[in-house]
Order: structure tokens, then sequence, then C-alpha cells
């Protein structure tokens, strides 16, 4: 089965939040969640400044994952990272395992350390262990739009098409193509083919 992964393309991101609030709002995510948030890096330096679209990256050795005492994550066949509510229990190991700042607690749920809610994050709108489209998926991971053949909403919204997602390989050449097309030193971008869907190319692009 491909692997599926989400980038950025800097260069096409104007920083214009559609993404972000695309997300917030076709999920109905609790006002302490932000899956997705935008950055602008080296603000008002010129030549400098880009922005840059970050929600979980599904990596393929998840950290969270790794450190999760209760295993409440899991890798689905297409790459993506998901999670289950109603095993967490809040302990906040992923929190400080990922290196994109993912994980967050949402502040409503019922976790042992109840004050902070349960775990939440991406699900690259692919809901999560319970029935798919059922009420309760709905409710705790927002939508399924995976299931139903869709891109997720982020990238959907995404006006410039800098958010990208899909199968890693074509993700990866789409990418490649556009840097070619800017006349761009490819540098270590140009991975051999066979190795492109395990290329971290996310943390490339952050160098
Ligand atoms: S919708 Fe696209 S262009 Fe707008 S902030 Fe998000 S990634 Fe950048
Ligand atoms: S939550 Fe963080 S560590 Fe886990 S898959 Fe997403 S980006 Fe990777």
């Amino acid at each position: 089965m491909a692997r599926l992964k989400f980038i950025c393309d800097f260069d096409r991101c104007i920083d214009c939040n559609g993404c972000s609030v695309a997300c917030d709002s076709g999920h109905e995510l609790p006002l302490a969640v932000r899956r997705r948030r935008v950055y602008t890096f080296n603000e008002g330096i010129p030549g400098k400044q880009f922005s840059a679209s970050i929600a979980c990256m599904h990596c393929k050795d998840a950290p969270c994952a790794q450190v999760c005492p209760v295993d409440c994550f899991y890798i689905r066949d297409d790459g993506i990272v998901l999670h289950d509510k109603d095993t967490c229990i809040a302990c906040g190991y992923c929190l400080y395992a990922c290196p994109f700042g993912a994980p967050q607690f949402d502040k409503n749920g019922s976790g042992i350390f109840a004050t902070k809610g349960v775990m939440d994050k991406c699900t690259m709108c692919a809901g999560g262990p319970d029935e798919t489209h059922s009420s309760k998926e709905h409710h705790k991971y927002g939508q399924n739009r995976i299931a139903e053949g869709k891109v997720p909403l982020c990238a959907a919204m995404c006006s410039t098409k800098a958010l990208i997602v899909g199968d890693a390989q074509e993700v990866d050449k789409i990418y490649s193509d556009r840097v070619k097309l800017r006349g761009y030193n490819l540098g270590n971008l140009s991975t051999p083919d066979d190795e492109a869907s395990d290329y971290p190319l996310t943390s490339i692009m952050f160098g």
C-alpha cells in the first residue's frame, strides 16, 4: 500500500491561515487545540522570511508511539499515525517526544490527569479507532475524509497548493519538479525513487 505524507512548500505558503482555519472549523476543535498552525520565520529579514504550515508529520518511526506507556498510538498500513483517546492516560510523554509539537491536551476529556483532558492531534482527516463515520468517531477525532477518498481539509483549502498530501513518492516528485522549475540546486533533494517514500523531505526542508 502507498504511504501517505504531507509537505508544505514554503515558497508557496502566503501565511493566509486557510489551512488552520479549515482544520479548526471542519473538525469542530475545542479552543485548546490547534492541530495545524502556520508559523512565519525570519520575520522582517529581506529575502529570508518564509511561512510554513505545520501539523503532525505522521512520522515513519513515530517517537510519540515509541514513548507512549499504554500504546495508544498505531500506524496504519498507509503510514497515517493515529491514536486511541479511550486508552490515553494523558501522561504527556508523546507531547515531549514529538519534534513538531503536534500532540496537545484537549482540556475537555477525562483522562487520569483529568484537568488537562486527553491528547489530541492531527489525524490526516482519517478519524480514529471507532467505527468509521460513527458519531463516536466524529465526536472524538473529527471528520474522516480519507475513508471517503478525499484529501485532508487543510490541503483541499490551500489556495496556493503549498500544502500537498498523498502518495509519498508522488508528493516528493511534485515538490522536486517545482524546485527544478525554480532553478534551485537540488542538492540532496534528488533521492532515488526506491527510497523516496522513506525520505524525510520535511526535515531536508527545515535544514
Ligand atoms: S492555506 Fe496554504 S498558503 Fe495558506 S497558510 Fe496554509 S499552507 Fe500557507
Ligand atoms: S505526533 Fe509528532 S512524533 Fe507522533 S507522528 Fe506526529 S509528528 Fe511524529
